[in-house]
């Protein structure tokens, strides 16, 4: 048995390396340690069938001939697919060209949206950017106190409605109960002290819900986002396919952040939800500490998923 997907196919190219030429046969065996593998790393089925199946495809027409042998060639292709899938080059956030650059947080209740919050602020902090963070998760009691923690942490301005009453979003028109305003508001604050960026959280529930996209939604409306943000946890497994179409027809986001990647996630959720959404990974969150933040790079990935 073999503990890892990339030990997995490490081996499959063992075999392989092992022998002068590629048959079919040998690429369908290979094909099968692949597709097992995947599986194993928790790479959504469909998923997994169709990169079996591009793999399969160019494996057989490829031809045998260059500097690399035929197992180099597998090697190279199913690399080349990887960050295919993972969205090729790294793609960076979109700034707005005027006023200040709205990124929007949305994902499932413990994703890691709050302590990404504050990662991303200290990041943007770092490169000469002035981040407000906008408390517009109201579900959950300790959202606010906690987004607040994150901010101080971080050295980054929280505007978030005081606990039970109207407190700072109470502009005119604004009630602190509705994320809807507070964002808003949180918006209208932050053209006012010419912040650079927001970073608006907002809430999320232990599944996906209904109301819960609505909301999002709405938010979305009224503060016409740069960035979408979907936080997904590395660890999620099969799950990340339905959560994320969930979250990209109620949100239509426009790009991915993988959180808590410093576990043993194998980079499965990675693929699946790069695939079934098309959207870009921008950002993986590698720890509890707001400096376990990377920018996402496809090709680094896929290798960390080969080597
Ligand atoms: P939210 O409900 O989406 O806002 O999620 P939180 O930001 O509150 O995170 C939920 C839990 O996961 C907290 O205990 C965080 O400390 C932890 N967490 C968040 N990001 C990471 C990460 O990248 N790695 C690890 N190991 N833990 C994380």
């Amino acid at each position: 048995m073999f503990a890892t997907l990339s030990d997995r196919l490490t081996s499959t190219f063992k075999n392989l390396r092992s022998k002068g030429r590629l048959s079919e046969a040998d690429i369908d065996a290979t094909i099968r340690e692949i597709r097992r593998a995947l599986l194993d790393a928790d790479v959504a089925v469909p998923v997994v069938r169709d990169f079996a199946g591009i793999v399969r495809e160019r494996a057989l027409s490829a031809e045998v001939s260059g500097a690399l042998n035929p197992a180099q060639q597998v090697v190279k292709i199913v690399n080349e697919e990887l960050v295919n899938i993972l969205g090729g080059e790294h793609r960076p956030l979109n700034f707005a060209k005027t006023g200040p650059t709205v990124i929007m947080l949305a994902g499932l209740q413990g994703a890691g949206k709050t302590t990404l919050a504050g990662k991303l602020a200290l990041n943007l902090k770092e490169q000469g950017h002035t981040p407000m963070l906008v408390a517009a998760d109201l579900q959950r009691p300790n959202a606010v106190t906690q987004l607040k923690v994150v901010g101080e942490r971080a050295g980054v301005p929280v505007y978030a409605p005081h606990p039970g009453n109207q407190g700072e979003a109470a502009l005119p028109g604004v009630s602190a109960g509705d994320p809807v305003s507070v964002a808003l508001a949180g918006l209208e604050t932050a053209k006012t002290r010419q912040h650079s960026v927001i970073i608006v959280d907002t809430a999320g529930r232990l599944g996906v819900d209904q109301e819960l996209m609505e909301q999002a939604a709405d938010i979305r409306d009224a503060i016409n986002p740069n960035e979408i943000l979907f936080v997904i946890d590395a660890m999620i497994g099969q799950d990340a396919v339905a959560t994320a179409q969930a979250f990209n027809e109620g949100v239509n986001f426009t790009g991915v952040v993988l959180s808590k990647l410093d576990g043993d996630a194998r980079g499965g959720a990675a693929l699946s939800v790069a695939r079934v959404t098309g959207k870009p990974i921008l950002f993986a969150s590698t720890g509890e500490k707001l400096t376990d933040f990377e920018v996402f790079h496809p090709d680094r990935m896929a290798s960390r998923i080969l080597d």
